[in-house]
């Protein structure tokens, strides 16, 4: 195999440094003794700083609206567990107001920058490949203002930024790390009827980050073999770290006080959508299926209740209204409740109050809804795609529902709806489930493959 040209150039500085793979082959004994010494330790060295990078996205918006999601709070969430394992975290992110300071402190040890790259207001996420020039400029001019080495690692997340990382880890001599988020052409083989197909500049742009990365982080064993599958990504590549979920946030409570809390009837059947609103997303297979129930089960329309909680986004924005039309056409627009994004906390309250959460996603990297909902107590009715069959137990927690079918989605919802008992025992287990998928752990597996990238980038040396 012919040696990736990005590689090779990062391999032959961190040799410069003294600090990379090439050295063990004939190089200072020194900086040889400290890489044995990690390894024979068992445990090689950690990073003490890494650059994170989220270019399209900050940490600091809102979740469940625009290009605001699971991204955001997997950032949030990771890095402020990293900071507490003695990693320090600088988060790199396009700044989209002139207000927008240099630099905030999100948590200690975790610091966003904003990055100046193309006009404040105005531009969509398709636009931004323009701008990665301009944003790379910002991070390796923020570099430079420091000493040599002050970054250990970059941790790029989703593809725009890998481009960026890409071109940092080489210039730094250090590990690129990446994490997807979403695939191009995972999305693109599920999506909705008349959803536009995500375009090929960024496929390519994937496959570039794909080969230049020293490590993939793939949310569930099912994503890193679509990493193989679609972009030939290599085994030593790749490594599986299930995402978390805030389990001081999201934990049980009483489902009378939060229906309480929103207003919610107490005998209600409460099926909840929460997220970005997007074809994607299918909130319009809850609403069909909605449909199909009540034709079914006409009782059920007094106290049946609706909630769809969270914003336009992607492809969603260019029809914002269509959701709203499409239950009045249904004729449910009686117990559909539109809700804008809330804050995690009250989201929490959202979880607790429903009977179950409802995820109809044609495409699903993770959905972190499910398990943060889970972790609350409540059961999970959801498509049996991407990441949701690790998140969801089939039976046990939830249930699992195979197409877009609404007939089919109304007959798995109907038992939700019906039986209370069903309800309280699956939301029992649902908590008990997703209280295995604390951040503590997402964090700490992060950080093993931040050591293994720093002791053995991808086609490095091994030492033998
Ligand atoms: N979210 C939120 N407020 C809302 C709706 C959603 O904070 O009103 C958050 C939610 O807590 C979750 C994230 O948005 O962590 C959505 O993540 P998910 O993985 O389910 O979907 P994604 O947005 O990544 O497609």
């Amino acid at each position: 195999m012919t040696q990736h040209p990005v590689r090779a150039a990062r391999r032959e500085r961190l040799a410069q440094l003294g600090t990379g793979p090439a050295q063990t082959a004939g190089t200072a004994p020194s900086a040889r003794r400290g890489r044995l010494q990690a390894l024979i330790g068992g445990r090689p060295r950690r990073p003490r700083r890494i650059a994170m990078l989220s270019v399209h996205t900050s940490p600091l918006h809102q979740p469940g609206t625009g290009d605001a999601g699971g991204m955001n709070v997997y950032i949030v969430e990771l890095a402020k567990r990293l900071a507490e394992l003695d990693i320090e975290v600088e988060v790199f992110t396009r700044a989209i107001a002139s207000d927008d300071a240099p630099t905030v402190q999100l948590a200690p040890g975790v610091l966003v920058r904003h990055v100046t790259a193309g006009p404040y207001e105005g531009l969509v996420k398709e636009d931004l490949p323009a701008q990665l020039c301009a944003f790379t400029h910002g991070v390796l001019r923020t570099e430079a203002g420091h000493r040599p080495g002050h970054y250990d690692l970059v941790h790029s997340h989703y593809w725009l930024s890998g481009q960026v990382g890409w071109l940092a880890a080489e210039r730094w001599g250090v590990p690129l790390v990446h994490t997807m988020h979403t695939m191009a052409k995972v999305k693109n083989a599920s999506l909705a009827e008349g959803d536009t197909p995500e375009p090929a500049a960024r496929v390519i742009g994937e496959t570039q980050v794909v080969e230049a990365a020293d490590r993939l982080i793939a949310n569930t064993a099912e994503e890193a073999a679509e990493l193989s599958h679609h972009y030939d990504a290599r085994g030593d590549q790749l490594a599986v770290v299930h995402p978390g979920v805030n389990l001081d946030v999201f934990r049980p409570g009483s489902r009378s006080a939060a229906r309480a809390a929103l207003g919610l009837p107490q005998d209600a059947a409460v099926l909840l959508f929460a997220g970005r609103i997007q074809p994607l997303k299918a909130p319009d297979v809850l609403l069909r299926a909605v449909a199909v129930l009540l034709a079914r089960r006409p009782e059920l329309r007094e106290r049946l209740v609706v909630p769809v909680v969270g914003g336009p986004s992607g492809t969603g924005l260019a029809k914002p209204e269509s959701l709203h039309k499409l239950a009045a056409q249904l004729g449910i627009s009686d117990v559909v409740r539109f809700h804008p994004p809330v804050g995690q906390a009250r989201l929490a309250e959202w979880y607790r109050a429903a009977t179950a959460l409802v995820m109809p996603s044609y495409s699903e990297s993770f959905g972190l809804v499910a398990l943060e909902a889970q972790a609350c107590g409540t059961p999970v009715v959801a498509a049996a795609v991407g990441g949701l069959p690790v998140a969801v137990r089939d039976g046990v927690t939830g249930s699992l529902v195979h197409g877009h079918d609404p007939a089919r989605w109304a007959a798995a919802l109907e038992p939700y709806a019906t039986a209370p008992e069903l309800v309280r025992e699956r939301g029992a287990a649902a908590a008990r489930h997703a209280a295995g998928f604390g951040w503590d752990t997402a964090a700490a597996a992060t950080a093993e493959v931040y050591a293994q990238a720093m002791a053995r980038p991808a086609g490095g040396l091994r030492l033998a």
